[in-house]
């Protein structure tokens, strides 16, 4: 068989087998519609439930507090927009959000400020990625009505003070949305301990399907729905329900609960591997801080190595890495995330984003950094300043690297 080695988790997870069986059933037998009041409906309607207590136990929520989308990018949309068109003055049309957010964080405030009037402050990031909760409290005014900051950045994975600022936030009268996509069957999560209001998954990224995701909401006061139809999740998101879709959330979220202790040591395990790579490298370096990070993502900077051709070459192998956000990696444009973290375009455009997941093995791990290491003296050697753009004195390639 040919070689396959998949290192790109946080663009998507391969749907873990126990949960490929559970859903099985619902793609043959178990068609009916879950608002339908007789029993094949019924049996759906349960399957429904079940998912509900499954995913709100992955996070410490009760069945009631946990909405269903058709992914996190809709969770978040339900979320921002939801609050924003329930507002209870039409002054309050602040909202805050971080410069490494998403773009379903990121676009929706954009749209919202282009179409709709909202006033939109972004808050920075320092060097390693982080965000200060005091920036994020001198940020907000009267008029604020929505805070935003991811729980971790998919492309760093680093892990923002998410508790300390819900704390900030606590008693303000100041909704606070949590992007929970990329921690989420990752590492522990308690959502009544961060102090948020709302705080959006994605089942893809956790061995479930692409296409279902879930808002996971203190209450339900302040929020309209985006999507209007039917009176599907109480009224908050019209549409009849993606059942093998939910079925696997709920499905991956038990079996990411079960696993959680085991699945983090096994990818600080093999992560381990793919950080050693910056004393394998020459001009390389880790982006992004050392511990305040998700187990199992790497982002790597090794300059004069154009990131795309790297991941080509790997490709051509059959190892598979990212370069950035899985939405943004086809346009040509530097990581918005990377460069809010001060990296220059042209390191930007050198950095390869390596996410293990927890069936990786150790082996498979040694061989892809060997792997990454040859490439990226292939790469050097045709990648010339014109492809990556030039850099200046202020580059780090001008600085030695740090013994
Ligand atoms: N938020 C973060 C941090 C993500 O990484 C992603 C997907 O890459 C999303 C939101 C969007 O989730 P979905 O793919 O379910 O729309």
């Amino acid at each position: 068989m040919a070689l396959r080695i998949y290192l790109d988790h946080n663009a998507t997870s391969p749907v873990h087998p126990e949960v490929a069986e559970a859903l099985l059933p619902f793609l043959r037998d178990v068609y009916g519609n879950p608002s339908a009041p007789y029993a094949v409906g019924q049996e759906a309607r349960r399957a429904l439930n079940a998912a509900r207590v499954q995913v709100g136990a992955l996070l410490g929520a009760n069945a009631d507090q946990v909405v269903i989308t058709g992914s996190g990018t809709e969770a978040t949309n339900l979320a921002i927009a939801g609050a924003f068109f329930a507002r209870p003055e039409p002054a309050r049309r602040h909202l805050v959000l971080t410069a490494v957010e998403h773009p379903c964080v990121s676009e929706t405030c954009a749209w919202l400020r282009r179409v709709h009037g909202a006033e939109v402050t972004v808050v920075g990031v320092s060097a390693a990625g982080c965000v200060d909760p005091d920036e994020v409290e001198a940020a907000v005014r009267p008029e604020t009505l929505l805070v935003a900051v991811m729980h971790a950045n998919n492309e760093t994975g680093v892990l923002q003070p998410v508790a300390e600022i819900g704390r900030r936030l606590a008693g303000r009268g100041i909704r606070f949305h949590v992007d929970g996509v990329q921690v989420a069957g990752r590492i522990p999560v308690a959502v009544a301990d961060l102090g948020c209001d709302s705080y959006a998954i994605s089942a893809h990224k956790f061995g479930g399907l692409k296409g279902a995701g879930a808002l996971v909401l203190r209450d339900r006061q302040g929020l309209d729905a985006v999507i209007h139809g039917g009176h599907q999740e109480r009224g908050l998101r019209a549409g009849t329900e993606n059942m093998p879709g939910v079925v696997a959330m709920g499905k991956a979220a038990w079996v990411a609960a079960r696993d959680l202790e085991r699945n983090r040591a096994q990818c600080l395990q093999t992560r381990a591997v793919f950080d050693a790579l910056t004393e394998r490298i020459p001009r390389s370096w880790r982006n992004g801080h050392a511990e305040q990070r998700l187990p199992n993502t790497v982002n790597l900077c090794c300059l004069h190595a154009d990131a795309m051709s790297i991941v080509l070459a790997l490709s051509s192998l059959g190892i598979y890495v990212g370069t950035g956000s899985a939405c943004a990696s086809h346009r040509q444009e530097p990581s918005r995330v990377l460069t809010a973290m001060g990296l220059t375009p042209e390191a930007a455009f050198c950095s390869i984003r390596i996410s293990v997941g927890p069936e990786t093995t150790l082996d498979e791990a040694r061989l892809a950094a060997d792997r990454i290491v040859e490439c990226v003296e292939r790469v050097r050697l045709v990648t010339s300043p014109e492809d990556i753009g030039f850099c200046d004195e202020n580059c780090p390639c001008f600085l030695e690297p740090a013994k």
